[in-house]
């Protein structure tokens, strides 16, 4: 096998479906080892099956846990060091959508967006910082939103997670450059995956109306941009926040 991704070791959360199992598939393709996260043993591990029977001789292995769990993600971290001594490319992917009107977002809404989106995605980057700077090289790749920089009237409380997930990737940028390790955002547009079937047929159709691709993404797309940002041919781009979203923005 020979890849743009080849002998590397990556981590992607929440990667059961949508965006994260298409960047597992991808870099598997691509030729990385690839530790599979999901919160279930059988959702992870019959991803991980799936991506083995698709990709001969992918190396691919589920790693169960919740990124909300602070005991369970240094565990999963230290299981990782035990076992391989490093991590060449952390994809933090995992996220939930909760949308509301801010009159009626509640406490726990707050928490559960923010435990998921930004406290996961701090924990996760915060593991993988200490291996890579120690290692001297690593590439840190947080899945924001378009949302997160030009906010969206309903998703007060999604776009300030995911807000928060841009500050955090330009801060470590920052703190990590000396030791070679990058950290990247992408923010994804209007992406067709489970995360967006429950929106009615009627916002859809508006939303599409103003992406000047005229169509919405597909995780696929998402994933492509995660393999640039893992791959050595980002080797001198960090602290970005790389959209892809069709045009939505422009
Ligand atoms: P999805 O709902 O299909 O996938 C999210 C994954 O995260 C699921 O596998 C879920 O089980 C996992 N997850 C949730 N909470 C978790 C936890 N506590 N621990 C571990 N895993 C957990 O959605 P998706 O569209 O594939 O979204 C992937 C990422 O992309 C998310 O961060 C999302 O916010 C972001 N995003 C999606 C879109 C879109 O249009 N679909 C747009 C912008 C950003």
């Amino acid at each position: 096998m020979s890849g743009l991704l080849d002998g590397k070791l990556a981590l992607v959360t929440g990667a059961g479906r949508g965006i994260g199992f298409a960047t597992a598939l991808a870099f598997a393709r691509n030729g990385a080892r690839v530790l599979l996260n999901g919160r279930s043993v059988e959702r992870a591990a019959e991803a991980a099956k799936l991506i083995c029977e698709t990709v001969p001789g992918a190396d691919v292995r589920p790693l169960v846990f919740d990124v909300t769990d602070s005991g369970a993600v240094k565990l999963a971290f230290s299981e990782v060091h035990k076992e391989y001594q490093g991590l060449d490319i952390l994809v933090n992917n995992a996220g939930v959508l909760k949308d509301a009107l801010v009159g009626m977002a509640s406490e726990q809404m707050f928490q559960e967006v923010m435990g998921v989106n930004l406290s996961g995605t701090f924990k996760c980057a915060q593991f993988a910082a200490r291996l890579m700077a120690r290692a001297g090289s690593g590439s840190i790749i947080n899945i924001s939103s378009i949302v997160g920089r030009y906010g969206n009237a309903g998703q007060s409380v999604y776009a300030a997670s995911k807000a928060g997930v841009i500050g955090l990737t330009l801060s470590l940028a920052k703190e990590l450059a000396p030791a070679n390790v990058r950290v990247n955002a992408i923010a994804p547009g209007f992406i067709e995956t489970d995360m967006i079937a429950s929106v009615p047929e009627e916002k859809r159709r508006a939303i599409i109306d103003g992406i000047k691709m005229g169509k919405m993404g597909t995780a696929e797309d998402v994933a492509n941009a995660a393999i640039f940002l893992g791959s050595e041919l980002s080797s001198y781009v960090t602290g970005q926040v790389l959209g892809v979203d069709g045009g939505m923005t422009i």
